[in-house]
């Protein structure tokens, strides 16, 4: 788990009620400190604001798509080396090339599997800088 003292941040910019609160749930049980946003662009604004270690975004989002979203932090030089996570219940074959040329960095199907998704995260999280 993380140290207390500089607990590893995540933002989860999500739509869906259901699925926002069991990311919440697993990311803060995992002992994460976890922030919600519920559109593209209070996502954006969130990320600017809190700088995350790793940021959880939808595909299917209101107000600016994940692939929007994802444009936007790859370009923004500092928030460009965030690990992004696609979270979708896209299925379909080639989703999950699309998604990983559209720039994000790893990819998370729904419905989420609690165990999957916790590996998932730790896997893309870099390992703490030391000041
Ligand atoms: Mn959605």
């Amino acid at each position: 788990m993380s140290d207390p003292a500089a607990p590893v941040r995540l933002l989860v910019i999500e739509d869906n009620p259901e699925s926002l609160d069991l990311m919440m749930y697993l990311l803060q049980a995992f002992g994460y400190a976890a922030f919600a946003a519920e559109d593209g662009e209070s996502g954006l604004e969130a990320a600017a604001e809190l700088r995350p270690d790793l940021i959880i975004c939808d595909i299917h989002l209101p107000r600016m798509d994940g692939f929007g979203v994802v444009q936007r932090l790859k370009a923004d030089p500092d928030l460009q080396m965030t690990p992004v996570l696609a979270v979708t219940a896209l299925a379909m074959v080639g989703d999950r090339d699309r998604v990983l040329a559209g720039g994000f960095d790893g990819y998370i199907s729904k419905p989420i599997d609690p165990l999957t998704f916790g590996g998932l995260v730790k896997r893309h999280l870099k390992p703490p800088s030391i000041c």
